[in-house]
């Protein structure tokens, strides 16, 4: 097979307490279901590795690996989700928006308080890589070239100048990207994160959503199944089955 091995990356946006009933974004994962996700991990003696380590195939003998991020920077990143990564000890990367730091997530249907210029020295020195988001959280792809280069470049600039720290990695905004923004990307860091769409590869490191899943899905998603059921040939209407079941 040639190309990029696949390493599951986890994805999540806002850690609450509780999740609530209205959800429009789809984006609120409770305390308790991302303890659950990472025991069930664990038990399986899956082992959480930074997200760069998904740029290289895993070495003999490494066992299963996988990675974390948090898109955005919600305030409850460093009150909600630092405490659990910490207890279990697990590695996890913060996808910055530059330009709203302090503010609030304005592109969200329900905004909500995104983490400060302090905070989010107090995650990065908790040990959290910090990432770029871009720098107002635009749809990338509806963008003129140069505002694509800002948004991209630019951000990672901002960001490794507010906090003093390499910045290599990027998140696409709604895990959208073209083959201009793709290259805005190759050209600015060492790899980014996407959705699932496109093919899989450092600068589209695909990605599971893992807000709101049991684990009985996460299983299904990190075992790679979801992924070798998209390739095959199927029929129409099996197809649109295996998608609804993803
Ligand atoms: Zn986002």
């Amino acid at each position: 097979m040639s190309g990029l091995a696949w390493m599951p990356i986890l994805m999540y946006h806002r850690i609450v307490e509780h999740e609530p009933s209205h959800d429009p974004d789809r984006i609120c994962t409770s305390v308790a279901r991302l303890e659950s996700h990472f025991a069930w991990l664990a038990a399986r003696s899956y082992l959480c590795v930074p997200i760069d380590l998904a740029l290289r195939p895993a070495q003999p003998g490494e066992g299963r690996r996988f990675a974390i991020t948090f898109d955005d920077a919600y305030e409850e990143t460093l009150r909600l989700a630092l405490p659990v990564l910490q207890a279990h000890a697990l590695p996890a990367t913060v996808f910055v928006v530059s330009g709203l730091v302090g503010g609030r997530s304005v592109w969200n249907h329900e905004p909500s308080q995104l983490l400060s210029y302090r905070e989010l020295l107090d995650l990065h020195s908790a040990g959290l890589f910090i990432g770029s988001h871009s720098q107002s959280h635009r749809r990338l792809s509806t963008l003129a070239l140069s505002e694509i280069r800002q948004e991209v470049a630019d951000s990672r600039h901002e960001l490794e100048q507010l906090l003093g720290t390499a910045v290599r990695f990027f998140a696409y905004p709604y895990n959208d990207l073209d083959e201009r923004v793709l290259a805005a990307a190759r050209s600015a860091y060492s790899g980014a994160v996407g959705g699932r769409a496109g093919k899989h590869s450092p600068h589209n490191l695909h990605r599971i959503d893992a807000a709101r899943m049991t684990t009985r899905q996460l299983a299904l998603h990190v075992s790679g199944i979801h992924r070798w059921v998209r390739k095959q040939p199927m029929p129409g209407p099996l197809r649109r089955l295996s998608a609804r079941l993803a």
